[in-house]
């Protein structure tokens, strides 16, 4: 299902870490989601992205909480099929993640860590959660993310080479800082295609 109107996820891409905070196998909603969600829509979690790991600085009523994700790195079967799908494009659409699914050898997002520095309520805090809804819009605004986040290097083509070659540096750095982005602004224009 395409869920074009969704607040959070609507990119494929994009909907497979919300579904992490809001598991389909889930019995009933996750009473901590309303309140997550409006605090990454009010730009309540700074993001720093390193590798495979998120980590988010949540704001709440004057404290500060710090989120770290890790996401488990994709399996060889899934890169193997992700290369295929996304031929010679250098971003995944909704339509390679159409394509890797329906292969069957797709494995879905998943972390290795999800770890809070309130330690209050394991691995479901309301931080987690805010950092995922936080992490799922920036995969919305750029889906390649989704790849990086999960050790698949984009620019590297099928044998395992340079597509491209800028400058190692400059490929993507190390850090990517995701605070400038204006989630406002960002709802207000709405889904691309
Ligand atoms: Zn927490």
């Amino acid at each position: 299902m395409s869920n074009a109107t969704a607040e959070f996820g609507y990119t494929r891409w994009g909907a497979e870490v919300v579904r992490l905070a809001e598991p389909l196998s889930a019995r009933s909603p996750e009473p901590r989601a309303p309140r997550a969600r409006s605090i990454a829509r009010n730009g309540g979690v700074d993001l720093v992205v390193d590798g495979r790991s998120v980590r988010g600085v949540v704001q709440r009523g004057g404290q500060a909480s710090v989120a770290q994700l890790e996401f488990a790195p994709m399996t060889t079967a899934a890169a193997s099929i992700l290369r295929i799908a996304l031929g010679a494009a250098n971003e995944p659409g909704d339509e390679t993640y159409r394509r890797v699914v329906e292969s069957g050898a797709w494995s879905q997002a998943a972390l290795d860590v999800a770890d809070c520095s309130c330690r209050g309520r394991g691995d479901r805090c309301v931080h987690i959660l805010a950092v995922l809804y936080a992490t799922a819009a920036a995969i919305d605004r750029e889906p390649a993310l989704a790849l990086r986040l999960r050790d698949f290097d984009i620019s590297l083509d099928a044998t395992g080479d340079a597509a491209s070659d800028p400058p190692p540096d400059h490929r993507h750095p190390r850090w990517t800082t995701l605070t400038a982005f204006d989630v406002r602004n960002y709802w207000d224009a709405g889904p691309r295609d």
